[in-house]
């Protein structure tokens, strides 16, 4: 290859860094990410979050659903640039409108930030996430928000985290105070305390007042009782706290820890310049070719996200592509795994929300929107050169169910084409009962708008209207070893038996104590909660 090409990708990839950030709703990420870009000077203003937020246009009958709702369904990379690093985060959705894009999101970030709300600690839907970030060993930086309110102690909440997440952690800051008496942190690297200051809802960046812990002031600075008391837990951490370990925390073993809170913006650019130093770049990715490195010099990237109908004028789709290896040109032509078909990638987007503006390249950990023209599913491989495919993105545990019925039969193809390609886009699971008379579609989603989106699509789209019979199952486990296993045990009780799109056995509990007990009376049964890919 040629000299240049490989050092223009080297650059490009150690100036990248890519992450996305887990949470529960309210937590403060959309906060959060409006802070990161402050600093980050968006390359995109589209990219503000709260402009995103007030300016719904509507720009399709799919818009008007989220606009109805006043939720993003639409999940979208913000481009920044800081200090010398180029910057992509990938917004996950995450509140009412949780769904399996969320976890999807996670495949194709390098990194993870999980951010905490001080005074609620851990909570469900950041627990979920986590798992997702466990499966797949990315490195986890812990945001602790909110510390100008009153919240749980420092230690209990790294205490929390590492009992019940199993991580180490490692605070990078310290916080002096919390609430009301909230008076800064205390940065371990640099041995210096940042003072907090009530700024108007941080509009602008922090001002930052650093002082040292020898400042002879300290005490009253920091008023005498709040001192003494961080002085002790410093002391106490530093001695029997681990040291910052970046392996660990690169193989997703030990966090590191920030305190802070975004709303003043407090501790958000402390936060930011350790995590340039400490996240992974873009790194290698298992294919059916081995390890490919990011600076391969042949383009290569796999679809991790769909999106219908984000154009009224494009009845299209597009294909969230992560680039993997090589560089990315408009119009190249590549090959696309699964169908063997020669794709030109014309038109290429960038994505912010509704805008998009054509991109002329881009490289390994950016991620890039294609029309699709129905040849792309969830965890297609797509290359130049030699043929490769990246191992495909698993199925998640879903944990809603429901008969989809069709009550139109002179619409039964329309119905038909809809739900195969609604599942195709994976906009939803489609499971079927094993018992061959009931022969409605399951849907089975991770987040109660997955069967909203389904609905909705059918009418306006299919022009089907469909009927919804909810199932009281919550919990879903996939049998290692298919049927043959499952016909061994014999019967089984309190579960459901429906099957996958590929016709593999999955079995259905109302909760997850009935799971737990199939699990102990039959231990030789090996139960998953993510489906195996299908290669
Ligand atoms: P999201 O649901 O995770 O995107 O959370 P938001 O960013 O919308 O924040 C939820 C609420 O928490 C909003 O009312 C924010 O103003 C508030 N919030 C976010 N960060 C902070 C913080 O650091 N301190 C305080 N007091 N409130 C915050």
């Amino acid at each position: 290859m040629s000299s240049e090409l490989q050092a223009e990708l080297q650059t490009a990839v150690e100036r990248r860094r890519n992450f996305a950030i887990i949470s529960h709703p309210d937590a403060g990420k959309t906060t959060l990410t409006e802070k990161l870009l402050l600093y980050g000077g968006a390359i995109h203003e589209a990219g503000s979050v709260k402009a995103r937020r007030a300016q719904r246009h509507a720009t399709s009958d799919w818009m008007a659903m989220e606009q109805q709702r006043g939720i993003s369904i639409t999940s979208t990379v913000l481009q920044f640039a800081y200090r010398s690093c180029q910057i992509n985060l990938l917004d996950t959705p995450g509140h009412q409108d949780f769904s399996e894009d969320t976890y999807r999101t996670l495949a194709a970030a390098d990194n993870a930030v999980m951010l905490i709300d001080a005074a609620k600690g851990l909570e469900p839907q950041t627990r979920k996430l986590f798992e997702v970030c466990r499966m797949r060993s990315l490195p986890i930086f812990t945001f602790i928000n909110k510390l100008d309110r009153p919240g749980q102690s420092p230690l209990e909440l790294m205490d929390e985290i590492e009992k019940e997440l199993g991580m180490q952690t490692y605070a990078v800051n310290y916080p002096i105070g919390m609430g009301d008496r909230f008076k800064g942190v205390f940065d371990r690297g640099t041995r210096k305390i940042h003072l907090f200051e009530r700024s108007e809802h941080g509009k602008r960046e922090a001002v930052n007042t650093v002082i040292d812990v020898g400042d002879p002031d300290i005490e009253t600075l920091l008023e005498q009782d709040l001192y003494y008391q961080f002085k002790d837990e410093l002391e106490m951490i530093e001695e029997l706290g681990s040291e910052l370990d970046l392996d660990a925390v690169h193989a997703g073993e030990m966090t590191p820890i920030f305190f802070g809170s975004a709303m003043t913006n407090f501790g958000v650019e402390l936060f930011l310049n350790s995590f340039l130093d400490y996240a992974l770049k873009p790194g290698i990715h298992e294919s059916t070719q081995g390890e490919i490195s990011p600076t391969h010099p042949d383009f290569s990237g796999f679809v991790f996200k769909l999106q219908a109908n984000m154009d009224p004028k494009h009845r299209d789709r597009v294909a969230f592509v992560r680039v993997c290896s090589g560089k990315f040109e408009k119009d190249m032509t590549v090959s696309h795994a699964r169908s063997g078909k020669t794709v030109r990638l014309s038109r290429p987007q960038k994505l912010f929300a509704q805008d998009r503006e054509v991109i002329e390249e881009a490289y390994p950990g950016d991620v890039i929107g294609l029309n699709n023209p129905g040849v792309f599913a969830i965890g297609d491989t797509i290359y130049s050169g030699q043929k490769l495919e990246y191992e495909g993105i698993p199925c998640f545990s879903p944990e809603m169910f429901a008969f989809l019925r069709n009550p139109n039969p002179s619409k039964f193809k329309q119905f038909r084409k809809g739900v195969s390609e609604l599942r195709e886009e994976g906009a939803v699971q489609i499971m079927y009962s094993a018992d061959e008379a009931k022969r409605d579609p399951i849907l089975a989603a991770v987040g109660q708008l997955q069967f909203e989106v389904v609905q909705f699509r059918l009418q306006n789209e299919y022009g089907v209207e469909t009927l919804l019979d909810h199932l009281p199952y919550t919990v879903a486990r996939w049998v290692d070893g298919g049927w043959d296993a499952l016909h061994k045990v014999g019967r089984i009780f309190n579960t459901l038996v429906v099957k996958d799109s590929w016709e593999r056995p999955v079995l259905l509990f109302r909760n997850e104590w009935n799971c737990q007990q199939l699990e102990g009376d039959h231990p030789e049964l090996k139960l998953n909660k993510i489906a195996p890919v299908v290669s």
